[in-house]
Formats: structure tokens, sequence, C-alpha cells
């Protein structure tokens, strides 16, 4: 049965990229039927915050990933992580190194000027521990294979092999009885039953590394999958200068629906022929590690935005409503907002786009102008104003059919374009020179309000 963890470790809020590492092993345990696991990777106590694992689980909850159990934290596993280092020592596979701090910093100093790799010479490997003073403080190290070579399937970046040599016998066990990010992440993926690791392809080298612990506990080796990261479009890894890279700020600043974001997170680094929207139950009926491609992607805001305008026209207008309204605050109307999602939909790209679009709903008179509607504004156009007003004043029928009717017999009667006229209407309803259809605008706004706001700017 699959097993797949997201392992975050909780320092900063939910980035994109962990956000995609999660929605990839979620998508192939639901795949498979298997179970999708949460384990906080809080060891690093100086800079782990309660803040950050309150964001990230809000955040893998918003994209709609849930989980089989209850996170594990890390941090809680501490004894388990030292008996194994325990049990490694015991068995031969690890042993005590008394270097002191000062003697591994001449070591490094000395592979430093000689330029050799900087790695732990193996000095306490073959030595008998009696050998050090009584009582001094010392770490455990995994004896690694000195000869040979280490080989990964992995299943997204092929065979990758590791001459031995080049692993070092790295730290299990600190001085202070504490684990090792190394030794913690395979007891715990071991113990959580964890079958496919996916996560970034930075972590590709310390596979080499994680591997002599399954094998000297002769534990089943999980398939591991490492996904190349995200980068942005001037292809540097993606970070901050490159703009937001939290999923609190796409939900929050740049107004995405979780299913856009789900999708476009998705399409990044994993593709189903060339198609662009795939749904939640298409992506988990079709994702796979083989449609993982090998390079990196480049984050790309323009087609987040143009999935985000399509999700936005496929939801439901009550809940776009209630997202705007939190958008626009207490002087939104949550009904109208949805009778008027219909025409506001069709142009919008975010949930900010709406909330801009319907800012003309919830005007108070005197109406605010852009620079441009006031321009529009002239003594003629006032004086077409005034005929509108009274036209539509005898209209009883206060429907876009009627009211588009009546204009239009108007525009006739003054032997003018219908542009001639909706111009200045739109300027005087909205305020601006860019809106719904001005009928649609005259029937959300009602008689009252709308004779009114002509009636301020006609002459
Ligand atoms: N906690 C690690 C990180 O956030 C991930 C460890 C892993 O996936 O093995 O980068």
């Amino acid at each position: 049965k699959v097993v797949t963890r997201f392992a975050p470790s909780p320092t900063g809020f939910l980035h994109i990229g962990g956000a995609r590492t999660a929605l990839f092993n979620w998508l192939f345990a639901r795949h498979h039927g298997g179970k999708a696991l949460l384990r906080i990777e809080d060891t690093d106590r100086k800079r782990s915050t309660q803040d950050a694992i309150d964001k990230i689980i809000e955040g893998l909850d918003w994209l709609g990933l849930d989980y089989d159990d209850a996170p594990v934290f890390q941090s809680d596993r501490t004894e388990r992580h030292a008996e194994v280092a325990q049990q490694l020592l015991d068995a031969g596979h690890a042993y005590k190194c008394y270097a002191t701090p000062e003697e591994l910093e001449a070591m490094r100093a000395e592979q430093r000027a000689n330029k050799l790799p900087m790695r732990y010479d193996g000095r306490w490997r073959d030595r008998d521990p009696s050998e050090a003073p009584q009582g001094a403080p010392f770490t455990i190290r995994l004896k690694t294979p000195q000869e040979g070579e280490t080989v990964i399937d992995d299943a997204v970046q092929g065979r990758v092999t590791v001459r031995n040599e080049e692993i070092d016998d790295y730290i299990l066990l600190r001085a202070d009885g504490t684990p090792t990010y190394m030794l913690a992440v395979v007891v715990d993926d071991h113990d959580m039953g964890v079958t496919h690791i996916i996560r970034g392809d930075d972590h590709l080298n310390n596979a080499f590394r994680q591997l002599p612990i399954i094998k000297a506990m002769d534990w089943p080796e999980p398939i591991y999958a490492h996904i190349p990261l995200i980068h942005g479009t001037d292809g540097a890894k993606l970070s901050k200068r490159h703009g937001a890279v939290g999923v609190d700020a796409y939900r929050i600043e740049e107004g995405v629906l979780p299913e856009a974001l789900f999708n476009y997170l998705l399409r990044l680094g994993w593709g189903h022929g060339d198609r662009e929207e795939i749904s939640r139950a298409e992506a988990i009926e079709l994702f796979d590690l083989k449609g993982v491609g090998k390079s990196a992607s480049r984050f790309d805001m323009k087609k987040l935005q143009n999935l985000n305008g399509h999700y936005i026209r496929e939801a439901d207008d009550a809940r776009l409503a209630a997202l705007v309204a939190e958008r626009i605050g207490p002087d939104a109307d949550e009904q109208l907002l949805t009778e008027a999602m219909p025409v506001l939909k069709p142009r919008a790209r975010s949930l900010d786009d709406l909330a801009e679009g319907a800012g003309f709903l919830f005007a108070t008179r005197p109406l605010a102008m852009t620079e441009k509607a006031a321009g529009l504004l002239d003594d003629q156009a006032r004086r077409y104003l005034a005929e509108v007003s009274a036209a539509l004043a005898a209209e009883n029928d206060w429907t876009i059919e009627a009211l588009e009717a009546t204009t239009k017999a108007l525009a006739e009667r003054l032997e003018l374009g219908l542009g001639k006229l909706a111009q200045p209407m739109r300027a005087a309803l909205t305020g601006t020179t860019t809106s719904p259809g001005i009928f649609d605008v005259l029937v959300l706004l009602g008689r009252e309000e709308a004779l009114a706001r002509i009636d301020a700017q006609a002459t």
C-alpha cells in the first residue's frame, strides 16, 4: 500500500514550492488509494514557531489537501531517534566520536588549505573508545561504506550513482543526545511506513546519506522521487525577489481561488499532454510520477491568473460573493454581489478584479470619478444625460430589455450612436469608463439609485 508524507520544517510560511511538493505527495497517495501523511519537522526548536505550524496547516487545508492521520511532530520522537542510534551503535554500524569541536575545526581548516573536500576523516572510526578521556562528550556517527557505490533509481531523476567514499561518517546523535535531521527523517519515514518519498531535488544528496542508515537497519528501501525546484521567469530559483512565494500571499493579496492554485501547481512540473485545465478529480485519476519533468519549471503569474479567471467563471456566485464581500468590507451587500456576479465574472482574473468591478454598487453619492470619466462629462454629455434621465424615468419596466429598448429609441430620436449616450451614462453611474454592460448596471443599481446618479450629472 502506498504511503506518502509531506514533511515541512515550520520556519516560515508555506512556500509555493513546498505546496507543490505537498500536492504531488497527496495526489500520488490518493491516486493509489494509499495514505497521505503530514509530518512537522520541528526539531530545530529555535527556528520552528507555532505560528509557522498554523500557517502551514492552514495553507494545506485551504488547498484542500487532507491527511489520513493526525500530523506527526518530529520533536515528540527524539527518544525513538536516540534508540535507533543506539541500535546502530550496538550493531557496529555506528561509533562514538570524541573529537572536540576545536579538533574538527582544525581538521576542516587543513582540508580547506589543501583544497580537499570538507568531510569528517573518520578519525574515531577504528579507534578504541577507551582512549578517550573519562566522561568526555561524544557524538554518534554512522559508519558509512567506504568502497563501492550507492545507486538510487529515482522515479523522476532516473538512475543516480554516488561513490561511497564521497559520503562521510556523519553525525546521527549530537553530544547533547539530540538527533540530527538525517537520522530523524529516516527513522520517522520508516516508522510511519512511508513507501514513496517525493520531495524537492535539493534533497537528492541527502538520500545518499540516508540510505546507509536504512540498509544498516535492514529496513525496506523507499522509492525516491526528487522533483525539480521551481524557478522564477528569469531562471533563478524562486525567491522573494520574484514576488509572492507564500501560499497565503496568493490567497490574500493575489485573490486566487484554491482550485486555481491547485491546478496551477499541478501543471508546474507535471503534465498530461497539453491540458491546462484539470479538475481535482481528474488530477487524482491522472497523476503519476512519469509525468513529472526532469527540468526546473518556471513560475508564470500570467498562467496562474488565466487559470484563476477560468475557475472564477466556474465558481458558484454566492461563494464568490462571500469572498468578494470580505475584500470590500462592511459596505458590501452579499445578496447584491451574488446578483452582480454573472456580469462581473467574465472579465475577472482575481477576486480583486471582482471587488474592483463591484465597487460602483457600493459607492455613495456624490460619486468619486476617475479622471477619464470626469473628462467624458462635458456640457454636451450632461445635456444628453438630462434626456436619458427623462426617458428612463418614464420607464415602468426596469429590466435590461426594456431599458435597452428605451435608450436605443432615445438615441435614434436624437440621431446619435448608442455610445454617445452609453459613455456618459457609464461615467455617471459608475464613476469609471469601464464597467459591465450599461443596462446590467442600471438594473443592479435599481431605479432610484440609478436615476439619482444620472440626475446628479445631468444639466
Ligand atoms: N523538512 C525538510 C524540508 O522542509 C524536508 C525533508 C524531507 O522531505 O525529507 O526541506
